[in-house]
């Protein structure tokens, strides 16, 4: 297998699953300093190989005729902050975007499956698609494998293109069932203590991906972690209400 016809199988799965419709979503693979990502305005079921165009970490074009994605400046931004990175998918799961939409990411502990994998799924603020905006609303993010952006959709990371792909999967199929547990009343997320040690076997596994940012049980919460930004915006907050 090509990494071509890698990116065209994962293409006909995202349409198949319903991750993406029309001519949505993007794919990218990285192999040594060439980085092939899927052309903008074609649907990506139905991708050919020699639709696939290679370019470089500074977006130079170097094999193909077609016009790189539109969100190829996003790719790269990981690319570029992660060298671990291999894969990128990007989609709009309809059930994650409408988390995004809503203003949250997913990052209730609801299933011992979803921690270990993700850690959590955090919200990057909303970024014009297309522009450096999106891009760097996600570097305070990458440490994670799987991100929502606010009012758009969701981006996966990992070290080749098929786990990228099964990570979407999996992020729209815990946004479902968040959606269900919260709608049945109140969910009840995993105890502190037992989400601090899937950390611990996570950790034991090799997973070095970020970790959940808060954790609570009810109302009582036992930690919280921040993005820069994040930690930037609570300080600036609090010195206003103290200021003023
Ligand atoms: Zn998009």
């Amino acid at each position: 297998m090509s990494v071509k016809s890698d990116i065209v199988e994962i293409g006909r799965r995202l349409y198949a699953k319903n991750l993406i419709s029309g001519y949505e979503g993007n794919i990218s693979v990285r192999d040594g300093e060439k980085i092939y990502i899927t052309p903008s305005g074609l649907c990506k079921g139905f991708l050919k190989e020699e639709d696939i165009i290679a370019i470089d970490i500074d977006g130079n074009l170097i094999e193909g005729n077609k016009k790189p994605s539109s969100e190829t400046q996003m790719h790269l931004t990981i690319y570029k902050n992660r060298e671990d990175a291999k894969a990128v998918v990007h989609a709009h799961p309809p059930v994650a975007t409408g988390f995004a939409c809503a203003g949250l990411g997913l990052e209730q502990s609801l299933t011992a499956e979803t921690v270990l994998m993700f850690g959590t799924i955090p919200l990057a603020p909303y970024g014009t698609p297309s522009t450096e905006k999106l891009a760097n609303s996600i570097v305070d993010y990458l440490e994670y494998n799987a991100v929502l952006l606010a009012n758009h959709g969701a981006i996966t990371i990992a070290e080749n293109v098929e786990k990228a792909y099964f990570l979407m999967e999996q992020v729209e199929h815990y946004a479902k069932i968040t959606l269900v547990a919260n709608l049945l009343g109140s969910p009840k997320t995993l105890p502190c203590e037992e989400v601090d040690t899937l950390m611990a076997l996570r950790q034991k596994m090799g997973i070095d991906t970020g970790m959940p940012r808060f954790c609570s049980t009810g109302s009582d919460v036992k930690y919280y972690r921040f993005s820069k930004e994040e930690l930037v915006n609570l300080i600036k907050g609090i010195i206003d209400e103290l200021g003023g």
